[in-house]
């Protein structure tokens, strides 16, 4: 996923996919290479990453970046992991730490996707998705 917005990281303006601050110069090239992955990152992301590579420092794991914890700030679906069904027999999704829910999952309709309240496996449907955020279901959307 983060390669794939290396691509999308020349068209544009985004935040600095690493710590999610607006600290990227325009021109994708004068920002600093990460050495975790093949994109660019701010200054200080940049700088961080290099103190890191000293023996025994703590490295900011992939996981940890700001793209991956919130893809569609960065113009990317969200990556909606199917776990199981929850007590209304309606398919609960997770990404990121977060749970969704579809409210709507019957073939032949648009999904509507909510968060879970409380990140509760079981709980309500709380605020849907903002329009037009891109989401993609692994391994598939479940459906009715
Ligand atoms: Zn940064």
């Amino acid at each position: 996923m983060i390669e794939k917005f290396a691509r999308k990281q020349c068209e544009g303006d985004h935040p600095c996919p690493r710590c999610g601050r607006w600290a990227m110069d325009e021109k994708p090239t004068r920002n600093a290479l990460s050495r975790r992955a093949d994109v660019y990152v701010c200054d200080a992301c940049g700088m961080l990453e290099g103190i890191e590579d000293m023996p025994h420092n703590f490295k900011f794991p992939l996981s940890a970046w700001a793209i991956v914890k919130n893809p569609a700030a960065f113009g990317m679906p969200l990556q909606l992991v199917l776990l199981d069904r929850d007590s209304w027999s309606r398919p609960v999704y997770e990404c990121g730490g977060w749970l969704y829910v579809d409210v709507d999952p019957r073939a032949g309709r648009q999904p509507s996707i909510c968060t879970k309240q409380d990140n509760d496996f079981d709980g309500e449907p709380c605020a849907p998705l903002p329009e037009g955020t891109e989401v993609k279901f692994i391994p598939h959307r479940d459906i009715w």
